[in-house]
């Protein structure tokens, strides 16, 4: 027996297939969305479409960014000799708000799990490997210290060795299995201050 009507039930698998949103979640937010009045749900609705429209990925460091360049690859007070490796946008907000790092970054949006079936390709490697044929003296290794994460450090540092760029990786005080969001600022300079050659 269906229990709600079908726009409702489409409603609820669509929330449902977002990362976090478990059934219960995604029935709490389509009634609380069918509540709103509707100009506000069609603001949301634009405001989805406009980002995925508008939001593209850096053609430097291939963060999110409203631009061509992002903010952090096109300033020119940023140390660009020293690229740090991050899995997402977020690990990158997260030592941006450090305030400490001038430096500039590489997001791969993901990290290599075999278990997972992601290789390399499925992550922005390529785009690392072009960056450093311009003047780099140090590759950051800022990956999480997951399974997934240090795999992904070892195949980059690997991929880089043969290059003679200095590769180094952050210290593991950051806690194992960690997402690099949710450690503080100050866990995250101890783990970039204390990086060590690979
Ligand atoms: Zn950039």
């Amino acid at each position: 027996m269906e229990l709600y009507s079908g726009h409702i039930n489409k409603l609820i698998d669509e929330l449902s297939n977002l990362p976090g949103i478990g059934s219960k979640t995604a029935q709490r937010l389509a009634f609380h969305i069918i509540n709103m009045p509707a100009e506000k749900v069609k603001r949301l609705a634009d405001t989805l479409v406009d980002a995925k429209e508008n939001i593209k990925y850096c053609s430097c460091c291939q963060t999110l960014t409203d631009k061509e360049i992002c903010p952090i690859c096109s300033n020119p007070r940023r140390n660009k000799s020293q690229i740090m490796v991050v899995e997402t946008p977020r690990d990158l907000a997260a030592y941006e708000k450090t305030g400490k790092y001038d430096g500039v970054y590489h997001v791969l949006h993901g990290a290599i799990s075999p278990m997972l079936g992601i290789g390399p390709n499925e992550i922005r490697l390529k785009e690392l490997m072009v960056r450093l044929q311009s003047d780099v003296e140090e590759v950051i290794i800022a990956t999480n210290s997951s399974l997934e994460g240090e795999t992904t450090a070892m195949y980059i540092s690997k991929m880089i060795k043969p290059t003679g760029i200095k590769v180094t990786r952050i210290a593991s005080g950051v806690p194992v299995g960690g997402d690099l969001e949710y450690i503080d600022e100050v866990t995250l300079l101890r783990a970039l201050e204390g990086r060590t050659e690979l």
